[in-house]
């Protein structure tokens, strides 16, 4: 429970108070959510903040890092033996300044650079044009085949021989399949081009084991630490030894100042959790819940981008429903089920009104809801669609969800009563 937050700021403890409410009650469906342990708020709302240590353990611009350092190398060990990694930089802001600071060490302005476009599942920050990394440098996008909605490979190639950039950026934001990461190493080989894998959303993924890792190959490896991976809002980025200098020197002090060492403390627990029999149960439970729930929404007559799913995420296509994906995450959060709306590849709708959402079972396999609820979730979203006109309903739907949803502990939350 809150100590002093309604004493010394009764507005804001209402407005905290209120939002923690909101996670516990719902069924939270947002593909990049999740619930961060109590441990992980712990390190993350601790003094830590307190403290300025611009620099690198052993190398700071202010006394007093003693601890610090210790911190920050604790996280940086823990994610290289998590990972396999030669080395790792746990300072990023989040996840957008990680992938940032890979452009900054080994690109100029204007260098050109190929991902996945925005609308085919990429990142903005994968140079995407309303992106710094779409302004300022000659980016150029491949995408998922119209037939089957899988990666297109064969184009991605064709591409990069013709562009030859000095960036090659793999990784998914909208994506529901397995990524191969080799032939993209092996392109890259082809052209000089430093090989990025992206793995914010399936971080936690890989560490299990549950996606392949794309650590052997990739030269950069840039992630999250708040997706699947369950740790605070962080950014981290795993590399080869040959390029640690040129990224850590991108870090700081080209992109930012001194880090947040309460989030580098969260982050150490986070690697520490993930490398437990119970996060490896977490993350079966994720993938399980992701298949179960697609086989039932199938089952009941909706399509999914690529026909289904192998990480945390599904796509849902309304066309056949005749609906548009916001006015269906509306009704879905209405029934106390929160999802995105989303773009499908070549969506003929516009991109703030488009033709799916986006959902993901990270959240919920948090709670411990396993697969054999997701026939009943299935349900509770068809009856949700089918009466999104009918606030009466939705609202009776609601009830069944939040009573469902609040029988289930929510990992971190300290404003609520678990009962
Ligand atoms: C979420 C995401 C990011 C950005 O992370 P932020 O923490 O929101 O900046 C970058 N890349 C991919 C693939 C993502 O899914």
């Amino acid at each position: 429970m809150l100590a002093q937050l309604p004493q010394v700021d009764p507005e804001l403890a209402r407005l905290l108070v209120a939002e923690e409410q909101r996670q516990f009650h719902n069924i939270r469906l947002i593909a990049s959510e999740n619930y961060a342990s109590a441990a992980v708020q712990e390190a993350v709302g601790s003094c830590l903040s307190n403290k300025y240590s611009e620099g690198y353990a052993g190398k700071r611009y202010y006394q007093g890092q003693q601890y610090i350092d210790a911190v920050e190398q604790l996280a940086v060990q823990r994610l290289k033996s998590l990972f396999g990694a030669e080395h790792a930089n746990v300072q990023p802001y989040s996840g957008s300044p990680a992938n940032l600071a890979v452009y900054a060490a080994f690109l100029q302005p204007g260098d050109p650079v190929v991902g996945l476009g925005l609308p085919h599942g990429g990142h903005l920050t994968h140079g995407w044009k309303v992106s710094v990394t779409g302004k300022w440098f000659d980016a150029h996008a491949y995408s998922v085949r119209r037939e089957d909605e899988r990666l297109d490979i064969d184009e991605m190639i064709r591409l990069v021989r013709e562009v030859r950039p000095k960036l090659l950026i793999a990784g998914i934001t909208a994506y529901p399949r397995v990524v191969d990461w080799l032939p993209f190493r092996e392109v890259a080989d082809e052209v000089g081009a430093i090989f990025m894998a992206d793995i914010a959303h399936i971080s936690g993924l890989v560490a299990a084991g549950l996606h392949p890792s794309p650590v052997p190959l990739a030269d950069v490896v840039t992630s999250t630490t708040h997706k699947t991976l369950r740790g605070p809002r962080g950014g981290m980025i795993l590399c080869k030894a040959e390029h640690a200098a040129a990224l850590d020197r991108a870090v700081f002090p080209g992109l930012q100042g001194g880090p947040h060492n309460n989030t580098t403390a969260g982050i150490a627990v986070a690697a520490h959790e993930a490398s437990t029999p119970a996060f490896y149960a977490y993350a079966r439970r994720v993938v399980d819940n992701a298949q179960a729930l697609a086989d039932a929404l199938l089952s009941a007559g909706y399509r999914l981008v690529t026909g289904g799913t192998d990480n945390h995420m599904l796509i849902m296509d309304l066309t056949q429903q005749g609906m548009g994906g916001k006015p269906a995450a509306v009704a879905l959060e209405k029934a106390g089920i929160v999802v995105n709306y989303n773009t499908i590849p070549f969506d003929p709708r516009k991109p703030f009104d488009p033709s799916g959402v986006r959902i993901g079972t990270a959240a919920i396999a948090s709670r411990g809801i396993g697969p054999e609820h997701m026939g009943t979730l299935a349900g509770w979203m068809s009856q949700a669609l089918k009466a999104a006109d009918d606030d009466a309903a939705l609202a009776r739907i609601a009830a069944e969800v939040q009573a469902f949803a609040s029988s289930y502990p929510a990992p971190g939350l300290t404003g609520v009563d678990a009962a």
